[in-house]
């Protein structure tokens, strides 16, 4: 709920104004169980921020995080451990997110470890019940993480997310290092896990293939702030904000019977160091009115169930745009 996290950057130049990056600005959004959330944009957007600020690994400078209705900065000592269990997090690189000196049981069966002692037997027991709902052969029980492909690791590592049975995972970036063939291996994976446990998703990605295979709705960050957030197929076939637009209309289209919508983005993205006054779009933005230089798009929801950020596209009644220009 209206997350913000500014990251100070200490005295600026000549101790002038203090620099701030501005990583996520306001940014609400909720998941429920059996879904996946996708949280899609350029690199830099603050997607990986909002992982963190869910996963507390950061604290929010404004708003807050509610898992099952609990602000999670509510709670005590010994409420934080049950709670990490319920909530756990997939790495884009799974090799430097798995220990190199344990075996693959070892690294499965850790979390549980922490908070049981198992004695040897229920640990082999557990790591093959584990190994075998991510699809990987018993065998590889005694191997090491460098001694395994890169698909076989990031098994793995889901399977230490599953270990502790939790409500929600939140993958960043979690099958971008891999072959285009074993994502979309992966992605099938998550997806029958979650038709079985009822598992949500937070699923973070840059790549709007991805977004579009495993997503049931899509949120999408432009410079730390949501711009648009639909469900996945409307956003797809019907963009409404003209970022979206643009990045669907840039993105590779693997079916050809596609129609492409406008041309991609021009420019580059601005730095969340002092970003663009109004709309952080406005410099990059063709359908630009005098408004979006000057003041902040509010989040206003449609008929449809989307919600969009943007003056001219998603007119709200504080600034009902169309009618004012008629008027006027
Ligand atoms: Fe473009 Fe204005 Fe909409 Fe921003 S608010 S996306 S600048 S039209
Ligand atoms: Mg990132």
């Amino acid at each position: 709920e209206k997350l913000v996290k500014h990251y100070p950057l200490g005295g600026g130049i000549f101790n002038r104004d203090p620099l701030v990056v501005r990583a996520v600005e306001d940014v609400s959004f909720s998941v429920g169980a059996g879904e996946t959330l996708c949280i899609v944009g350029e690199s830099g957007c603050g997607k990986s921020t909002v992982a963190r600020l869910l996963m507390r690994l950061v604290d929010p400078t404004n708003g807050r995080v509610l898992l099952e209705g609990t602000d999670i900065a509510s709670l005590k000592k010994n409420e934080l451990r049950n709670w990490r269990r319920r909530m756990q997090m997939v790495f884009q690189d799974p090799y430097s997110s798995l220990n190199p000196r344990l075996t693959a049981a070892q690294i499965i069966t850790e979390p549980v470890e922490n908070f049981e002692r198992l004695g040897h037997r229920k640990r082999q027991a557990l790591a093959a019940e584990l190994l075998q709902k991510v699809g990987l052969a018993p065998e590889i029980m005694h191997r090491l993480p460098s001694e395994l492909s890169g698909g076989q690791r990031q098994r793995l590592a889901i399977a230490r997310a599953l270990s502790l049975k939790p409500s929600i995972i939140i993958a960043d970036e979690a099958v971008s290092a891999l072959d285009v063939s074993v994502q979309a291996q992966i992605l099938n994976l998550l997806m029958d896990l979650q038709e079985q446990t009822g598992i949500a998703f937070v699923f973070i990605s840059h790549d709007l293939g991805v977004v579009e295979h495993i997503g049931h709705r899509v949120a999408v960050m432009y410079l730390g702030r949501i711009v648009e957030l639909a469900p996945c197929e409307a956003l797809f076939t019907k963009p409404v904000h003209p970022y979206t637009e643009a990045l669907i209309a840039a993105a590779p289209v693997p079916d050809p019977t596609r129609v492409r919508l406008e041309a991609p983005v021009e420019g580059e993205v601005p730095s969340p160091i002092n970003p663009p006054s109004g709309c952080a779009f406005h410099p990059r933005c063709p359908f630009a009115v005098e408004r979006c230089r000057t003041t902040v798009p509010p989040s206003v929801p449609m008929a449809d169930g989307r919600v969009v950020a943007c003056h001219v596209r998603a007119p709200s009644a504080e600034f009902p745009g169309r009618q004012e220009m008629a008027g006027s």
